[in-house]
């Protein structure tokens, strides 16, 4: 599907960033159009492939191109004051060729956090089309005021968007490297999954058409009803052979015969929709209870099958308790043979729970810490017997 992305704050800038090199690079055609928004200039000049016109600076007025600090209701009253300019970027985009809006944005941090909420509501306003987020929680080990942050950017983006994606950071951060090389890293993990998810409901003119073909409808189908979204994601090589074709490691054998390629397709495409589904998620959850879901195998077309799909849908409702799991795949001529399933209204998030028990408490001290320091404050500014006064 055609998505027009809008990348709010720095690490929204920089997947957005990262999506667009992944389409490059890929040909998947599902980034329509695509803008950053932020009040740092320093971090719109450090982007590589967004257009300088598609570069939005707000908030030059308050913070002067230096960004809000980790002040996310400093980052929503900059992003509502300057809706406009954002808006005349978007003015630009042929919005009748794009399929929904995908407006990304780390929900730790002040401008992304702050802003994401208030552009979604506002796009919710004037276009029909859907209005997705895609949200990224801070570790754990980035402190309260991130956590605080996240717990409220989260409860008001989730109000705003149509879907929330998320993408939990804490999931996928490696110990032992740097924070930059950690990202890098991080990005392209989801830019592979999301990509393949969205990339599937867009088949190319020449491309060869699939089997049972995922459509843009069944992934906004999947997405409608609101609520919070995890992605599974698993994938096996399969080698090119020196002829041309493709060697099977994926089936187990070399070709010859038919029935048992068949079988094997069907088993191998089955334990990779287990192993995505079981395995790391964009945000870890209990699966069971999940409201609708989307299972998409991408591969070249000799490595799919319908009967592995639709025994790997069957899977899923099973393990999810949802009647509403659509199935389809994604021909593509890369080496491997993928499954990505977007698991739509998830609920039992304790890691959401943790965080919102985190954030009260960083907020309970936040208000002592202050408390505090103005007593304090006071207690030196004034002289213990209240004989000086002061000058007016
Ligand atoms: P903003 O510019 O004020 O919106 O804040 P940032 O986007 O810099 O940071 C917000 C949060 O996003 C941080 O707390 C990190 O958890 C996360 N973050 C920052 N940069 C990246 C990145 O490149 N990739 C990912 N996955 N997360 C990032």
């Amino acid at each position: 599907m055609k998505l027009a992305m809008i990348g709010f704050g720095q690490a929204g800038g920089k997947i957005v960033d990262r999506f667009l090199d992944y389409d490059d690079r890929t040909n998947s055609g599902i980034v329509r159009a695509a803008i950053a928004v932020n009040s740092a200039k320093a971090d719109l000049i450090g982007l590589d492939n967004i257009p300088q016109e598609n570069r939005v600076l707000i908030g030059q007025a308050r913070v002067k191109g230096h960004g809000v600090g980790a002040d996310n209701e400093l980052g929503a009253e900059v992003a509502e004051e300057d809706i406009d300019e954002v808006q005349n970027a978007i003015d630009s985009i042929p919005t009748h060729e794009v399929d929904a809006f995908l407006v990304v944005a780390g929900m730790g941090g002040g401008t992304g956090s702050g802003g994401a909420p208030v552009l979604a509501k506002h796009l919710k306003r004037i276009y029909t089309i859907p209005v997705y987020g895609l949200g990224i929680l801070p570790g754990t080990d980035e402190g309260g005021i991130y956590t605080l942050n996240a717990a409220r950017s989260f409860q008001t983006f989730v109000r705003e968007v149509d879907n929330l994606l998320v993408f939990d950071n804490d999931s996928w951060r490696q110990t032992g490297e740097s924070v930059e090389g950690g990202y890098e890293q991080i990005n392209e993990e989801i830019v592979r999954r999301f990509g393949i998810l969205f990339g599937a409901g867009e088949v190319g003119d020449g491309e060869e058409v699939a089997e049972s073909v995922v459509d843009s409808s069944e992934i906004i189908n999947t997405l409608s009803g609101g609520g919070v979204s995890t992605v599974g994601f698993a994938s096996e090589e399969v080698d090119m052979n020196t002829s041309g074709g493709l060697l099977s490691r994926f089936t187990g054998d070399d070709g010859g015969d038919d029935d048992l390629d068949a079988a094997n397709t069907t088993n191998r495409i089955t334990s990779l929709v287990r192993k995505a589904a079981l395995g790391r998620l964009t945000l870890p959850c209990e699966i069971e209870g999940t409201e609708r879901a989307l299972l998409v195998l991408s591969g070249p077309s000799e490595y799919l099958n319908r009967k592995g799909i639709e025994r790997g849908r069957k899977w899923l409702e099973e393990e999810t308790g949802s009647m509403e799991v659509r199935g389809g795949d994604y021909p593509r001529d890369e080496p491997e043979v993928a499954a990505a399933i977007l698991l739509s209204g998830v609920t039992n998030v304790p890691r959401i729970k943790r965080l919102q028990q985190v954030a009260i408490e960083a907020q309970d001290n936040i208000d002592d810490i202050q408390q505090e320091s103005e007593e304090n404050l006071e207690e030196l500014v004034e002289d213990d017997e209240d004989e000086l006064e002061p000058l007016f």
